[in-house]
């Protein structure tokens, strides 16, 4: 049918258009995370009442075999690792939906010869 061939290719266009800049992606999770000082008399870093300092930002990534990198990120570039991230995550959704497309339009493919 080639009606269902031109609705996958307008489907699959479309979540092409959606598919973000390879060149701004990063792989991992943003953790943060409370750090303590230990110096004598530091409030923030009391026993009962100090939380300790930060938070500080570390973008973990798994680098397989239970190995995990972990990489500090100052503040100001945090924004920008969370919208890599989020690109990350969305280029890997959109592969996945574009993959299945392109599996149905094999299918169609075949059928038609
Ligand atoms: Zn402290």
């Amino acid at each position: 049918m080639k009606d269902k061939t031109a609705q996958l290719l307008a489907a699959r266009e479309k979540l092409v258009q959606q598919m973000p800049h390879p060149s701004t992606v990063l792989p991992g999770s943003l953790l943060s995370r409370m750090v303590r000082c230990n110096k004598p008399g530091c409030r923030f870093c009391d026993k009962e009442t100090g939380e300790g300092h930060g938070p500080i930002w570390i973008l973990s990534v798994s680098l397989g075999n239970r190995q995990v990198r972990q990489v500090p990120i100052p503040v100001e570039m945090k924004k920008e690792v969370e919208t890599s991230l989020r690109a990350f995550a969305q280029m890997q959704k959109l592969m996945k939906q574009i993959a299945a497309i392109n599996l149905d339009l094999l299918k169609e493919r075949k059928r038609q010869q």
